[in-house]
């Protein structure tokens, strides 16, 4: 307990304080009373401290002032003036977490450390940057991180750049996001949270360093200030360092900004928008339907979790009479619904998949649907089971940063009324669900805020084909007319201005600026690896691998089938097998009997397939089919049946609900091509890689044409997918063919055994012969056209195949690539969103651009590579930071489940204690000579060229000569 006086010795003075038994935490509130900052602290033994500070903004337009503002303050203050402190933190620092983020009404600044040294560094840094940051003296800032005229030569074309620029391209490249502005947009039109805080890109290019200056002054001051803590820290010494450091120096100067609610519509709003799609592709089925709805205040936690239950529930179950309907009107429309929590909350239904010409029966569909639900009365049994997984993940709190969760938990009660701690004490709110379930609450719900709510919003978004490029053409000729308005001094001016920014981005930070960034030394590191080890057990003649650990009573359940048994041209279907296992009717259920099954027994189901390679030999190539669920000790003999029930007696012959399962998988599928970094990254790795051709089919565009290709004629297909995937089904699941894993404690794992022994004993017996796989290797060297506004490009390859060894001190070589020399050329001179290499104990080595409007300039600065690294040299510091940032990623902080899970990796990789602590020792002891000797084996890499570009499709059109191959990917 802390004590009044210590709070009034550092300024502040108790507000309220509680211990919350659902957080098992001390918890403080407190306020500085010189300058007006609210602290919040939730103190408890764990030892990943977590500090935070936010500040309320408010813009009041699209230009993303405050999201520009977030990066700004990170490019230097006062006290540390290099260019880029959040770098150099980065790089060098222990946190386990560090970031910034905006949204519509609120900036936050949050870190994480193990360590306590580390720790009041970051909080340092970070109240330096937010309260003392350069950019208000410095407009070179704004041009960097938000935009800027960029005009290399006279006769070159006039440009946009500047990284937040770059960034939400690449977010708006998303139909969801535009979507998303356009829903806020219309509810909320006289206050901030309609207004596209992280920036509209063609709003962006009107900020001025005025305004941008001005933004500061008005919101970045204690008196609008929430900062929060969380751990095992000191408070008493926290709060001395905020008090002396940063909050005496201000007074209390004005009443904080508040938000106003947005007053209700008379009628529904409805309006028409156009989102693009690539040149010539067909519009047909793409259309967005959104209804919005606004519902009360997020500050009643009981209201807000009551709506989340209720669109589980009524929209989100597969067996809900919505979904029904909905499929019923056309096939592949799907829909959903989801709440969101500002101040006033939204609830948003969205039906995907639809034609414009539909668009108001299918609304009329929708809300006449819900009056007959209401009629009828939702289902109780239903209700309860939604609630049931609910609340269990709730309990679970499966998560390895709680400080950050808690924050984002506490929110809505501490912004919009005072009270940090009602969103802490979910017993509260879960009591009062759960005794409105016999009441006609629910019902009521649907009738006062979406029946006879006016507060709404009808969004249709209809495919244009082309409009990317069109807005381009747009844009060219804006900036062309405004190049040919300027007179010869000014595009002189802009010349040289262009140049200086360059030049400002390629200047070192001086030694003594860099030396005053706080770090910790060599000595402050823990010298011992983490290693997480499994028993290995046995089930009948089958392994069962046990990891220990205190659970509360859960249960995590992994069956692990081989994969290797199936003929290589299965593989798409085993893949489609483990994207729809759980959602067909079985022997006993109906799906939504085995859905409410699910919710009442466990915390949740999952398949997938995994796949990885060997350290030791590039050709050894690991598949399994995965069956993850988890659950209450209590209900493991349910489960074992469950699991039996789903894997063996699903009704594949069932053509009506397969072809359902099916049509939504397809729309889903079609989602998967908006990751552009994924598919260009899966896409460069099968090019040399076993695990990268087996993704490229189970999940990458192969999988996605597959899906597509059969899609086109399903009716006719139906027969040959059911004979395929019975066959996968028969040919997968024996018991020859399983391991199992399981994360419990001691107690329960007898439990656990006895129950998945009946699981086990009903999978057929069965003999067979591990199957040949053969994928081809060739650099294709492939640009992927699509509507996208910025590229992802991606090259590599496997340094094993060209002799070489792994060695930990890649590990630094990594750390180095990805947050000084990508980052600097491609994130900070390019203005990519991100740069940043990857390199694996496997072999895989990849170089990566993210939101990147570059192509080809990127390829080259990934063709430097090994030049940078020739030249290579650090000081001392510089090396010892580089080492630091290295130890803080490889000792990441996890969850208990995911603890199981790398032993079990571990374990079937065979990695050991002992190479984790020859690694750790490498990493301790490496010099710039040892990061200099990779310098031979990047050249080789290089001179592979191997590489994969997802971009626009013009951009990629107009370079094409460097590709072997360019097509579309459009659905
Ligand atoms: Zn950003």
């Amino acid at each position: 307990m802390v004590r009044q006086d210590d709070f009034s010795q550092h300024g502040f003075q108790l507000i309220n304080t509680k211990y919350i038994a659902e957080v098992n935490s001390e918890c403080y509130y407190l306020e500085h009373v010189k300058s007006g900052a609210k602290l919040f602290k939730i103190a408890n033994d764990d030892e990943n401290k977590t500090f935070s500070i936010a500040f309320r903004t408010l813009p009041d337009s699209d230009n993303g002032i405050a999201h520009i503002m977030e990066h700004g303050v990170l490019n230097g203050s006062i006290n540390f003036p290099v260019k880029s402190p959040f770098d150099i933190l980065s790089q060098g620092s222990l946190n386990t977490f560090l970031n910034a983020m905006t949204s519509r009404d609120l900036t936050q600044y949050p870190v994480a450390s193990l360590n306590e040294k580390d720790f009041f560094n970051l909080m340092h840094v970070y109240l330096d940057a937010v309260f003392n940051p350069l950019l208000l003296d410095d407009p070179r800032i704004l041009r960097q991180e938000g935009w800027h005229y960029e005009l290399v030569a006279k006769n070159e074309k006039l440009r946009y750049n500047g990284v937040v620029y770059n960034e939400m391209k690449g977010a708006f490249s998303n139909p969801y996001r535009l979507l998303h502005y356009y829903n806020l947009k219309s509810l909320f039109p006289d206050n901030s949270i309609g207004k596209e805080s992280g920036g509209l890109p063609e709003s962006i290019v009107t900020l001025t360093q005025a305004e941008f200056v001005n933004f500061h002054r008005q919101y970045y001051h204690p008196s609008n200030a929430f900062i929060f803590l969380y751990g095992n820290g000191s408070l008493e010494k926290e709060l001395k360092f905020i008090d002396e450091k940063y909050l005496n120096r201000y007074r209390k100067q004005f009443t904080p900004p508040s938000l106003k609610l947005q007053r209700g519509f008379e009628k529904m709003r409805e309006e028409q928008h156009f989102y693009p799609i690539p040149e010539n592709e067909p519009t047909e089925q793409k259309t967005f339907l959104c209804l919005n709805f606004v519902v009360g205040e997020s500050a009643d936690y009981a209201l807000s979790f009551a709506l989340n239950v209720l669109c589980e529930v009524v929209f989100n179950q597969e067996s809900s009479t919505i979904k029904k309907v909905i499929r019923e009107a056309n096939d592949k429309q799907t829909i959903s619904a989801f709440v969101s929590d500002f101040q006033q909350n939204v609830l948003t239904i969205i039906v995907q998949n639809s034609d414009t010409a539909e668009a108001e029966s299918c609304k009329q569909l929708i809300l006449n649907t819900l009056e007959k639900e209401i009629r009828k009365g939702i289902d109780t049994e239903e209700l309860r089971a939604v609630l049931n997984r609910m609340e269990f993940s709730i309990r679970e709190g499966n998560d390895a940063q709680k400080g950050i969760t808690y924050f984002s938990q506490i929110k809505s009660g501490w912004l919009y009324a005072d009270n940090p701690f009602v969103g802490l004490e979910y017993e509260a709110y879960l009591d009062f669900v759960k005794s409105k379930i016999e009441t006609d609450y629910f019902e009521k719900l649907i009738e006062d805020y979406i029946l006879r709510n006016n507060h709404a919003s009808f969004i249709v978004m209809t495919p244009k084909a082309g409009l990317e490029v069109e807005n381009q053409k747009l844009e060219e000729e804006r900036l062309e007319s405004y190049k040919n308005s300027l007179s010869d001094e000014e595009i002189e001016q802009l010349i040289t201005e262009t140049k200086a920014l360059l030049a400002f981005q390629n200047e070192e930070n001086s030694p003594e600026n860099i030396a005053k960034i706080p770090m910790l030394s060599l000595e402050d590191i823990n010298p011992t690896a983490t290693f997480h080890t499994c028993k290995v057990k046995k089930l009948g003649k089958n392994k069962l691998l046990h990891y220990e650990d205190f659970t509360n009573g859960i249960i995590y359940s992994y069956l692990f089938f081989n994969l290797q048994v199936i003929p290589q041209k299965l593989i798409p279907y085993a893949a489609l097998l483990s994207n729809i296992t759980g959602l067909l009717n079985t022997e006993k259920y109906s799906y939504g009997e085995l859905q409410r099954e699910l919710n009442n027994h466990s915390g949740g189901f999952s398949t997938y397939t995994s796949s990885f390679l060997s350290d030791k030999d590039v050709n050894a190539l690991s598949t399994y089919f995965v069956v993850s669920s988890k659950f209450l000790s209590k209900n493991c003999k349910q489960m074992s049946r469950l699991l039996t029930e789903i894997l063996l007696k699903s009704l594949l012959d069932d053509e009506k609900r397969l072809k359902e399962v099916l049509l939504n998988h397809f729309s889903e599928v079609n989602n998967l091509i908006l990751k552009g970094y994924s598919i260009a990254r899966t896409r460069v790795h099968s090019y040399f890689s076993p695990e990268g051709a087996f993704d490229e089919i189970a999940s990458g565009i192969h999988y996605y044409n597959f899906i597509n290709d059969f899609m086109h004629n399903l009716d006719k297909k139906l027969p040959i997918i059911i004979k395929n995937l019975k066959n996968v089904i028969e040919t997968l699941f024996t018991k020859e063919n399983l391991f199992i894993a399981v994360t419990c404690d001691k107690n329960d794992f007898s439990t656990y055994k006895t129950a998945i022994s009946e699981f086990f004993s009903s999978l057929p017996d069965r003999k067979q012969a591990l199957q040949m796989w053969n994928f081809e290797f060739t650099n294709k060297n492939e640009g992927i056209q699509t509507s996208s506004k910025v590229q992802y490009v991606v090259a590599g390859y496997n340094y094993r195949k060209l002799g070489y060894e792994w060695n930990g001190k890649m590990h630094v070589l990594n750390q180095i690539l990805s947050t000084d020399w990508l980052k600097n050329q491609i994130r900070v001179q390019g203005g990519a969103y991100g740069g940043f290499s990857s390199i694996s104990p496997n072999g895989s080595l990849l170089f990566s651009s993210f939101r990147d409007p570059n192509l080809s300039k990127t390829l080259n600065i990934f063709k430097k590579t090994a030049d940078f690294v020739r030249n290579f040299d650090a000081d001392k510091q510089q090396m010892t930071r580089f080492i630091i940032g290295t130890i803080a990623y490889l000792d990441t902080p996890q969850t208990i489940e995911q603890k199981g899970l790398a032993a079990f990796y571990y374990h079937l990789l065979e990695r050991t204690l002992e190479n984790l602590q020859n690694d750790r020792e490498a990493v301790l002891n490496v010099t710039p000579d040892d990061i200099r000797q990779f310098a031979p084996m990047l050249d080789e890499i290089i001179e592979q060229n191997y590489f994969c570009v997802y971009g626009n499709e013009r951009i990629i059109e107009t370079e094409k000569e460097i590709f072997k191959n360019i097509f579309y990917l459009k659905k």
